[in-house]
């Protein structure tokens, strides 16, 4: 491996524990689950999911999970409440 590639991936791997100079713009995320696959967005800075729960609550399983993998990172939205 050349010594370019060696650098970048150290620079990689300090970045990847500085967690707050990510910052989440928009994802969709599909979520494999045990009966129907569900997708999930975060965009114009909110969460939303196609499953039935999220549509009256306003929140999932799907979207508590990818919080807790998204975890400190900038751009993770709020829950209105
Ligand atoms: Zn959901």
């Amino acid at each position: 491996m050349d010594y370019g590639m060696i650098g970048k991936i150290e620079k990689a791997k300090r970045y990847a524990e500085q967690r707050d100079r990510i910052r989440i713009d928009s994802l969709s995320v599909t979520f494999v689950g045990e009966n129907n696959d569900h997708t999930v967005h975060i965009r114009d800075g909110g969460w939303q999911c196609d499953c039935d729960f999220f549509q009256t609550r306003g929140r999932c399983s799907h979207t508590m999970a990818l919080e807790r993998v998204l975890d400190g990172l900038q751009g993770v939205p709020e829950y209105a409440d």
